[in-house]
């Protein structure tokens, strides 16, 4: 058995070197994420050389997430780079002020003084503080400190309960999303996305430029989770993403969204990704808390496609002990997983198109016969990420001569991307190809039982409507 529960690593200045780079591909990444809040074009873009040098040199497929910056609001910086505030004290955001001091900060999104009234809460830093806004004066936003502490430059402003009116895509994203576009990334993630319209226009704007990434939504504000639909509707997968998520809808409401919105998306055909702060110790620790494994094995648990680090791989000092130890933990919690709980859930299931029809029969008969291998031959990945919306222990191949395929097909949870340099339209011989590379590649073995999935005519994309079941070695066309 393999791990099938994807790792999304996060490449900072803890992970730029070639060498750390070279040992996260050894440890097993399968999806680099670029934070376009931080660092220059020039260090993303040597991040991916180096990153493309070592996945040729071990042979393996690992994609690439740019993920926008968005409208994060934050405060400005201070004379002496930080302040202490306490409890109960004055304090103004002012959308005028250059440089802050113990009475007042400057703003970078000076529209926050429409969005807010009296009696609203801001929390900054993450939730560390907490403000309720007093009055509004022109660019002034008069608050009293409810919880105090230390706060230091540009740290990020949240509102508790949402309604801010930044749009998702600032002009900065929009320049980012041609340089993503550029770095040729395969997916790109849209930070504060509220509604559909978003993703649509992230889309468009890609499109412009060019590529043909996937589009992923960031769930961390309200309204998002007020229009999930709508956005599962317009993206190709979610993140959910929790640092920002919880801020705006409080901690202890974010573990029952996670399970909801890992849910939805699987029904709606759409990958998950599990976000933020899941190995957090382990920025300075060489070892997992007991609470961070727990976390981890959960959102497997849960269904998630893939799990992501970020400060954990990006700043922090056991970049490559974290991945082994994420690696461990999601193969164990998927070892514990039930198959049997597959057949109940077939009996619920309606079919409404033939390839998701298709889809459901492998994993029916991989499940009963007890194959060892489904391949799914495909043009655009659809029929992999339907066969995986379903947990199954039967190990998925995706085989694509499309090149782009093979790396959007990465994030699925359980599908395995393979090449196949068949170009031909003989049936027969692109059945015995697909078997040499699935041999080739070590999947299986002459004498196995795997399912096949294919297209009729061959090379159509979205037109999988066959489905053959094969003893490998059987048959070779003459
Ligand atoms: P961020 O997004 O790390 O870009 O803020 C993830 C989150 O908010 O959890
Ligand atoms: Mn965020």
């Amino acid at each position: 058995m393999q791990r099938a529960t994807k790792i999304v690593a996060t490449l900072g200045p803890a992970s730029t070197d070639a060498e750390t780079i070279d040992r996260l591909v050894v440890a097993g990444i399968d999806i680099v994420r670029l934070n376009f809040s931080h660092g220059s074009l020039d260090d993303h873009r040597q991040r991916l050389e180096r990153l493309h040098e070592a996945s040729r040199k071990h042979g393996r497929t690992i994609a690439v997430m740019a993920d926008l910056q968005g409208p994060k609001i934050r405060i400005g910086k201070f004379a002496g780079s930080k302040i202490v505030l306490k409890p109960g004290q004055r304090f103004i955001l002012d959308a005028e002020c250059t440089l802050g001091d113990s009475e007042r900060v400057g703003l970078d999104y000076p529209e926050l003084v429409d969005d807010v009234v009296p009696g609203d809460i801001l929390l900054l830093d993450d939730g560390r503080i907490v403000m309720e806004v007093q009055s509004v004066q022109d660019a002034e936003i008069h608050c009293v400190v409810r919880q105090g502490g230390e706060l230091s430059n540009n740290k990020g402003i949240n509102k508790q309960g949402g309604g801010l009116s930044a749009p998702a895509l600032t002009p900065k994203d929009m320049e980012d999303i041609q340089n993503a576009a550029m770095l040729q990334v395969d997916y790109v993630a849209v930070s504060f996305p509220k509604s559909g319209a978003d993703l649509r226009l992230a889309r468009k704007l890609l499109g412009k430029a060019g590529s043909q990434a996937l589009v992923i939504a960031k769930i961390e504000r309200r309204e998002a989770i007020d229009n999930l639909d709508d956005i599962l509707n317009a993206c190709d997968g979610v993140m959910v993403a929790r640092g920002d998520l919880a801020v705006e809808v409080g901690d202890a409401a974010v573990p029952a969204l996670q399970k909801k919105i890992i849910r939805q998306a699987r029904a709606m055909n759409k990958f998950a990704i599990t976000a933020t702060q899941m190995m957090e110790s382990m920025i300075h620790s060489p070892v997992p808390t007991r609470a961070e494994v727990s976390d981890v094995a959960n959102a497997v648990l849960d269904g998630t496609d893939a799990v992501m680090l970020s400060g954990e791989t990006a700043a922090g000092e056991y970049p490559v002990a974290t991945v082994q130890a994420m690696a461990r933990i999601c193969y164990e919690a998927e070892k514990s997983m039930d198959p049997a709980a597959l057949d109940r859930h077939f009996l619920d299931l309606v079919f409404t198109r033939i390839d998701q029809s298709i889809a459901m029969a492998a994993l029916f008969i991989a499940h009963h016969l007890k194959v060892k291998a489904i391949a799914a031959l495909t043009q655009t990945g659809s029929t992999a990420l339907w066969i995986s919306r379903l947990s199954c222990n039967v190990p998925i191949y995706a085989l694509t001569n499309d090149i782009r395929t093979r790396y959007k097909v990465s994030v699925y949870r359980g599908v395995y991307p393979l090449m196949t340099r068949y170009q031909g339209h003989d049936r027969d011989e692109q059945l015995f190809e697909a078997e040499e590379e699935l041999i080739r590649a070590g999947a299986v073995e002459v004498g196995d039982l795997i399912v096949i999935t294919c297209g009729e005519p061959i090379g159509q994309p979205g037109g999988t409507n066959t489905l053959k079941i094969v003893r490998v070695g059987e048959h070779r066309p003459a």
